[in-house]
């Protein structure tokens, strides 16, 4: 019998009332265990009333005050980082391990945001003119939304949340109807931290309460994350809105290795940024490009002994590297695109769709096998459009340009990598490459909370990335005070546009 979730409003569980559910799935068995509520435009509605109520004492609480709510929260992932990650296991398939990993990133977050007395800090000039001062603040914009993506139930509303309440925001959360449960958990342990009630809550639901947010005249911000289409969606649907919107997007992540380069580093460092979470990361490494055949047949030869040795299974057993994907029907569009590939002439080394994993009880899970495509060329579907699953192609290049080329090319710009002991070309790499997050000899260079994350061209719609100081920068308005005392101010008027001396 599987239970029924409800929505968290104004510091308590809120039963959903649409009449409409979606099903949660644990993917390591193919059955369902939840239903999720799907809100309608009213229950949007009172979730934003509720946070709008709420707005006036938050944005007033102290920085410090509302930093200290923040260290007790962090203090509570910490002791709760098991149970998250277990609840992030059930719904999403990633092993536990990799779970844990999502929550610390997110926990990084709320240390920064734990800063919030010093990053709320202005600026001052004094003198601006003779007599007169000014300084510059940031306040709070009101009630702001998130709105999630499957992959990262608790890290990725963690880049949000965190940033946003601790510059006074009020916070309404949309996560992904796939895998709803950790940001009920979250939510109970932002009230038990002592978070005032309607300051943070989460509105469960799909395409209906999205465009209610996104038209409700109270939300102020909406951040998103998760595919292209949808993101390019929410940035013109937000912004014709009047609202300030971040709207990450999908990421075609490419990885080059250099002749020059450590060959098992480099498929060492290719296993997990490919195999990873199933693949199911927006910086998962999904191509690789060889900078001549030498080194694509010996990086090839590396990966299938790798691969043979990887161990795919449920993500709650200890022994497993890659659980299944998300539900049987991301599962078929991955299987989908493996047949595509071979049907564009790319040569299919490993085949994942011939993985089993055995009779019993994961039998009906939905697992697909690490698969490796060879003599991949950019005009093949698998090399331009974003397959979300454990395939990684590998690309042969002729030298450093064409490898480079190829990725400035693409229409995606998440993250991208370069393993090399050439310092020149790691320099030239890091100068002129159009993406937005790169590793040199780091696979998978996601930023640390106290710096931004953000991709270029279709991988982000907006102006800023997240957390770090674009984060603060997103969550609050800038207001510039100009001021003079009598001493200084000239007798008579002045028509003429002011000027400072
Ligand atoms: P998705 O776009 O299907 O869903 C994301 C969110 O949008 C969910 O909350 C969903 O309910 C909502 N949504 C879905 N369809 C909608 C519609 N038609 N109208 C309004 N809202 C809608 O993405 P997903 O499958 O959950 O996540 C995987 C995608 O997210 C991948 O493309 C991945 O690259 C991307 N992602 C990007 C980043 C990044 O930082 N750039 C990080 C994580 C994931």
């Amino acid at each position: 019998m599987s239970k029924t979730l409800n929505h968290f409003v104004g510091g308590r569980e809120v039963e959903g009332n649409s009449g409409r559910y979606g099903e949660v799935f644990d993917p390591a068995r193919g059955v369902v265990t939840a239903r999720v509520p799907l809100a309608s435009r009213q229950e949007v509605d009172t979730v934003v009333a509720n946070a709008r109520e709420a707005f006036e004492a938050w944005a007033h609480t102290t920085p410090l005050r509302r930093a200290r709510v923040m260290y007790k929260f962090r203090e509570l992932l910490e002791q709760n980082a098991d149970r998250i990650a277990e609840l992030i296991t059930r719904e999403h398939g990633k092993t536990h391990a990799d779970a844990l990993g999502e929550v610390t990133r997110g926990m990084e977050v709320v240390e920064f945001a734990c800063g919030a007395p010093h990053l709320l800090k202005g600026e001052v000039t004094e003198n601006v003119g003779t007599s007169v001062d000014s300084h510059s603040l940031r306040q709070p914009l009101g009630v702001v939304a998130g709105i999630t993506p499957f992959n990262f139930p608790a890290m990725v509303p963690m880049w949000m949340f965190p940033v946003a309440l601790a510059c006074g925001n009020c916070f309404v959360l949309k996560p992904s109807e796939r895998d709803p449960s950790a940001s009920l958990l979250l939510a109970a342990l932002l009230k038990e931290a002592g978070l005032p009630d309607g300051v943070f809550n989460v509105v469960h639901g799909d395409k209906e309460a999205v465009d209610a947010l996104l038209e409700h005249p109270d939300i102020k911000a909406v951040s998103f994350v998760g595919s292209t289409p949808i993101a390019r969606y929410i940035y013109a649907t937000g912004s014709s809105h009047g609202k300030r919107v971040q709207a990450l997007g999908g990421a075609k992540n490419h990885m080059i290795v250099m002749p020059d380069a450590d060959l098992d580093q480099a498929t060492n460092a290719l296993m997990g940024a490919a195999y990873g979470s199933a693949g199911e990361r927006c910086m998962a490494i999904s191509v690789a490009v060889a900078v001549g055949d030498e080194v694509a047949d010996a990086l090839r030869a590396r990966l299938v002994a790798s691969i043979d040795k990887l161990k795919v299974g449920p993500g709650l057993a200890p022994d497993s590297d890659m659980g299944p994907l998300v539900t049987s029907q991301h599962l078929e569009k991955v299987k989908g695109y493996i047949d595509a590939g071979v049907r564009e002439g790319a040569e299919l080394v490993v085949d994942g769709r011939d993985f089993h994993i055995g009779d019993g009880e994961y039998s009906d899970g939905y697992y697909l096998g690490a698969t490796l495509f060879d003599r991949v060329t950019s005009d093949m579907s698998i090399y331009r459009e974003e397959i979300f699953g454990p395939v990684l192609c590998l690309l042969r290049a002729k030298d450093y340009d064409e490898a480079v080329k190829l990725i400035n090319e693409h229409e995606f710009g998440n993250g991208t990598a370069i393993f090399t002991r050439d310092g020149d070309a790691a320099r030239d790499f890091a100068h002129s490459i159009e993406v937005g997050m790169v590793g040199i000899n780091v696979p998978i260079p996601v930023p640390m909370a106290f710096h931004s994350f953000g991709g270029w061209k279709n991988s982000l719609f907006g102006d800023h990335h997240m957390h770090g100081p674009e984060g603060v920068r997103f969550y609050t308005k800038l207001k510039t005070i100009t001021t003079r005392w009598p001493t200084g101010i000239r007798a008579g008027m002045d028509f003429v546009m002011p000027t400072m001396d």
